[in-house]
């Protein structure tokens, strides 16, 4: 057995070793022009700006700066240039497929899961999101603190991951398996937690394993939601989710409540969850305790559109024309508002729709784009190390074709993809 020295050494020293994986030393040298450069900071857009950058983080960034000796240039001067986009909602391990028919739990293998969610964490990237808020495995276990440790240690391309592994639901609840004879088992898509106790349990559980964020089932999903008053399935009680989210504090972590609105909602915000996903059945009361809490909303409009004539039934159409509502209400009322999809539910590599149903519902492109930079980065609790292209930031920058403030359609059309001062796309590479 080794003495305590010895073995305290010894864990210095690996942590040393992951440190270095996960942090590479690089002192590279880059000289980014930049045709157009928007700053979501104060909504500016500079013509012939020049960023540079050293390793991993911006060093200077300006309007006509020189070039300094040495430096590598990358010439974007027929792009717009802005910072690499967050998306505070996605799940890797979730394909569009495994929406129709058996879940991925029961159809797949967690490996194959995992070589999907590796191949879906590079379209994510490619197509500018350099940061990913993952709100749950689906039932792929840790397989999402896998995929976030592979890009971390620079094997695998993927956006910085913030994941949440299992999420917290509720027996008879959403994610728990539907449908089935009482008498099988089956691997649940979350982790049933049906009292004040097992929920403390489980976030110990998941933080030990891996976990950056705790996700709570703060309502059921569509199938809980009544027909006629379109009312959601509460799953927590204000109790609970406080307890909820002072566990998660003790571990320096924040909760995000998957909630429809009605009470599930308000308990979750009541209770301090950090933000409310989706929330399209929100009511009035459940927008100003958003405001008054400061909790922040991801909308995820895009995904609840009918993309099917067997979806598109008469409660959602309604429940679209709801969220529609809500959304401009929460827009005047000054909500605070982050980009967030749910892909993996529809194909990777293609959030960006978002922006463009943000934008039809009447937000400014700009805000859009805030919604996914500074705001999204406030609400990670990284906003002095991303969501701006600022002199000390990382060096997460992406490029577009076309200008999104006229047009934001131009966001699914991104060209360049550089993650903390490495680049995964370009249009100047074969
Ligand atoms: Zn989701």
């Amino acid at each position: 057995m080794l003495n305590a020295r010895a073995s305290k050494a010894l864990v210095l020293a690996w942590i040393l070793l992951l440190s270095s994986f996960a942090f590479p030393q690089s002192n590279l040298l880059t000289a980014i022009r930049c045709g157009r450069l928007i700053n979501p900071v104060d909504g500016s857009v500079t013509q012939n700006a020049v960023i540079i950058v050293r390793g991993d983080r911006i060093e200077q960034v300006g309007a006509n700066l020189s070039i300094p000796g040495g430096a590598k240039v990358i010439d974007l001067s027929g792009y717009t240039v802005l910072p690499g986009l967050i998306d505070c909602h996605t799940h890797i391990m979730l394909q569009p497929e495994d929406e129709r028919g058996a879940p991925p739990v029961v159809t797949k293998s967690q490996a194959f899961r995992t070589v999907q969610g590796v191949a879906a964490a590079k379209r994510d990237l490619e197509a500018g999101f350099t940061t990913m808020r993952d709100l749950d495995s689906e039932g792929a276990g840790f397989a999402d603190v896998a995929v976030r440790d592979g890009i971390n240690q620079r094997i695998i391309p993927g956006p910085r991951l913030f994941v949440s592994t299992y999420a917290l639901t509720i027996t008879g609840g959403h994610m728990n398996n539907a449908g089935l004879n009482p008498d099988i088992q089956i691997p649940e898509p979350a982790t049933l937690t049906d009292s004040r106790d097992a929920m403390i349990a489980e976030i110990r559980r998941e933080v030990k394993y891996g976990a950056d964020w705790i996700k709570l089932y703060a309502t059921g999903t569509l199938r809980h939601v009544d027909p006629v008053t379109l009312e959601p399935l509460s799953q927590v009680s204000l109790d609970e989710v406080k307890a909820v989210v002072a566990e998660a504090a003790r571990w320096h972590r924040d909760v995000a409540a998957h909630a429809y609105g009605g009470d599930g909602a308000k308990n979750a915000i009541r209770g301090g969850v950090r933000s409310i996903e989706h929330g399209m059945l929100m009511d009035d009361e459940a927008l100003k305790l958003l405001v008054e809490h400061g909790t922040f909303w991801c909308p995820t409009l895009s995904v609840y559109l009918p993309e099917s004539a067997e979806d598109d039934t008469e409660m959602r159409r309604r429940i679209v024309a709801h969220h529609k509502e809500v959304f401009q209400k929460a827009m005047r009322l000054g909500v605070k508002i982050c980009f967030g999809t749910d892909v993996g539910a529809f194909e990777h590599g293609t959030s960006a729709r978002e922006f463009v149903k943000m934008v039809e519902y009447g937000m400014k492109p700009i805000e859009a784009i805030r919604s996914a930079t500074t705001r999204a980065a406030e609400l990670l609790r990284m906003e002095k190390q991303i969501g701006s292209i600022e002199k000390g930031k990382l060096a997460d920058i992406i490029a577009v074709e076309g200008n999104p403030v006229d047009d934001i359609k131009a966001l699914t059309r991104v060209t360049f993809v550089m993650k903390a001062g490495h680049v995964y796309k370009s249009p100047l590479q074969p």
